[in-house]
């Protein structure tokens, strides 16, 4: 064996060793898992020993309350397991994995779905769309997931690259009308969509703020130099006002040390008509580096928030493992969230008794919301106890018009033997969403007693929690170090007081002084102090020559002035188009429009920030899908329009 050989050898072996080691803590390992399966506060009957835990193949897929339920308190060793495993398995779990022929599969999951309240059942439509690279499954699996924006934008591009595009365009709807119903996908919309706010905001004002402050740089030299020394070349004067604008950036305060720098150039030697897009600019960086980044960083943390939360959203999309139903169940004593999703598992799994018991105590607290009393109504009914029932959905539909909820009373009144109240609800319904109306009667006829749909919890129940997580401003902070990694940035008022510090500090250094300018024919100096520009005019002595023909200036040296100008800016044009299309804010300066071009630069940036150029910040978890990309990428398209925009308007200004 040669030496590099034995070395490959030898350092297998230890990638193997360190992989065992980091693999572990392994099952049987005592203590260390013992207190895994959080015991649940209502858990009455003694735990078994932790020994016993790893015995039981059912205690990790069943956690300790539901073994409580009593209903089903199944017996011991592995028929115990066995059957504690398909009590934890929801109806619509049963059905997809154990039915037989594929197309009715979808077709029955379809209509379980719904009554279950799913809105979407994404694990498996998520699996039909990996499972089948091709497409050829898209269509099933908009169908079982289909308020999942992933499979809605599956379905659009496999119906295009079949030559359907109105059918494309039509799912494409569907996943832009889903994005904000999904909760994974919105919170991953928004973070995404507040980052490219946040970047237009930062960035675009920045960038306006760059480019105001260059225009200005060479009579801000100039005047500093003015109240100097006469003297002073101006090399040394540009330095001077470079070092002063570098300054706060020198500290570590990166792009909004140099923004801040900028400003105070900009107003203190800029043009005054300026001021106004300036002041503009600096709120935009303020807006763009605080709350925008802040609101994208509450979004982005949400995903790993609240695990309670979390495991609630898989009980709703039937994705629950076990051992978010064990986080759960320890859960449930002081969190309404996890007794509500305790009692959608419970009515998912067919424990019509512990669901209502659940059910009963949440519609008596205080969090209530009409698709809870609905839920709730749908228990009873399906346990035959048609008034409450009743009563419940009356409830609902107090606080909310929903089709769902006089689907349902017309049901409950139907087994009722109630006819006339029965049709006035199902008329209600129909008035309300025909279509909706027309796919839950379809699916009836499949299910044999009456069909009582459940709702889904509201997401923004869900987002409310989820939206609050602690880790965000951290996670801010980290965001805004591109930006602003200094300690001006730290907190939004710090933030605030240093612009309005260079605010007020620029505008007073600039009372009362005359700058100078530039003559805007030949571009000669005219500073009152060191030349003898004429009073009131924007041009300079000899161009004011030309222009006013009285001063007896011979016609031929008049005209070649004239056409010197002119060739001048002809020659200039096409570089000035180039300029203002590929750096923002450049045109509609030039064009001395200074709002467009704030307004332009927040354009670029804009159309920067939302599109792919920025990476993602975390990837789209299967959720947002095509129809995220597509709304990231109207934003972008937004952007573009309004830097086109400002170009253009601020060229037609020069002409008129
Ligand atoms: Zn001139
Ligand atoms: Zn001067």
């Amino acid at each position: 064996m040669t030496d590099g050989r034995r070395f490959a050898a030898l350092a297998a072996v230890w990638v193997f060793v360190l992989g065992l080691g980091l693999a572990g803590p392994w099952p049987g390992a005592g203590p260390a898992r013992a207190d895994d399966p959080a015991p649940a506060p209502d858990a009455a009957p003694a735990e078994p020993a932790a020994g016993a835990l790893f015995t039981d193949p059912g205690a990790f897929v069943v956690p300790p309350a539901w073994r409580a339920g009593g209903s089903a308190a199944p017996g011991a060793g592995a028929a115990r397991g066995a059957a504690s495993r398909s009590i934890h398995r929801t109806a619509l779990e049963r059905l997809w994995l154990e039915a037989a022929d594929p197309e009715a599969r979808v077709a029955k999951a379809e209509g379980v779905a719904r009554q279950l309240g799913v809105a979407s059942y994404d694990a498996a439509g998520r699996a039909l769309l990996l499972a089948t690279p091709d497409g050829s499954a898209a269509e099933q699996a908009a169908r079982v997931a289909h308020g999942l924006p992933y499979a809605q934008g599956a379905l659009a591009s496999a119906r295009l690259r079949g030559g359907n595009v109105i059918g494309a365009g039509t799912a494409l709807l569907a996943g832009f009308a889903a994005l904000d119903r999904h909760l994974e996908a919105s919170l991953w919309l928004r973070a995404h969509l507040f980052r490219a706010v946040a970047f237009a905001c930062a960035w675009g004002g920045f960038a306006f703020l760059l480019v105001a402050g260059a225009s200005s740089l060479r009579r801000a030299a100039h005047d500093v130099g003015d109240v100097l020394s006469d003297e002073m070349p101006s090399w040394q004067r540009l330095l001077l006002v470079g070092a002063l604008v570098l300054l706060p950036a020198s500290f570590g305060q990166g792009a909004f040390g140099l923004a801040l720098g900028l400003l105070g150039l900009g107003l203190a030697a800029g043009d005054p008509k300026q001021r106004p897009a300036l002041i503009a600019a600096a709120v935009a960086c303020w807006l763009g580096a605080q709350p925008l980044l802040g609101a994208a960083s509450r979004a982005l943390a949400a995903f790993d928030a609240d695990p309670v939360a979390l495991a609630a959203w898989s009980v709703e999309s039937d994705a629950a493992h076990p051992g978010e139903l064990a986080r759960l169940a320890a859960a449930a004593s002081d969190d309404a969230l996890a007794r509500r999703a305790l009692a959608v598992h419970a009515r998912r799994t067919g424990d019509l008794a512990l669901a209502d018991e659940r059910y009963a105590a949440l519609v008596d607290g205080d969090a209530v919301d009409p698709a809870l009393l609905n839920n709730a109504g749908n228990v009873r009914f399906a346990r035959g106890r048609l008034d409450e029932a009743i009563e419940l959905y009356q409830d609902a539909a107090a606080q909310e018009r929903s089709a769902v909820l006089f689907f349902n009373l017309a049901q409950a009144y139907g087994s009722d033997i109630r006819s006339r109240e029965q049709d006035l609800a199902l008329a209600r319904a129909q008035s309300l969403d025909r279509s909706l109306v027309g796919e839950l009667t379809g699916f009836e006829p499949s299910f044999e007693t009456g069909l009582a749909v459940d709702l889904p919890t509201p997401p923004g129940v869900l987002r409310a929690r989820l939206l609050d997580a602690p880790s965000a401003p951290a996670l801010a902070s980290a965001l805004r170090d591109g930006f602003a990694p200094g300690a001006l940035g730290r907190s939004a008022l710090v933030m605030a007081l240093a612009l309005a510090a260079v605010v007020a500090a620029s505008l007073l250094a600039a009372r009362g002084h005359v700058p100078a300018r530039w003559c805007r024919q030949c571009g000669a100096r005219c500073c009152p102090r060191c030349d003898d520009p004429p009073e009131a005019l924007s041009v300079c002595r000899d161009c004011a020559r030309t222009v006013q023909r009285k001063d007896g200036v011979d016609a031929g040296r008049q005209g070649a002035r004239r056409v010197e100008v002119r060739e001048r800016a002809r020659r200039l044009l096409p570089l000035w188009i180039a300029a203002s299309l590929v750096l923002p804010a450049v045109g509609a300066l030039r064009g001395r429009r200074p709002l467009l071009a704030l307004a332009g630069a927040l354009g670029f940036a804009l159309a920067v920030g939302a599109s792919p150029l920025l990476p993602a910040l975390v990837p789209d978890p299967l959720a947002a899908g095509l129809p995220g990309r597509a709304a990231l990428g109207l934003v972008a398209g937004l952007g573009v329009a309004a830097h086109l925009a400002s170009v253009g308007l601020s060229r037609s200004g020069r002409r008129s």
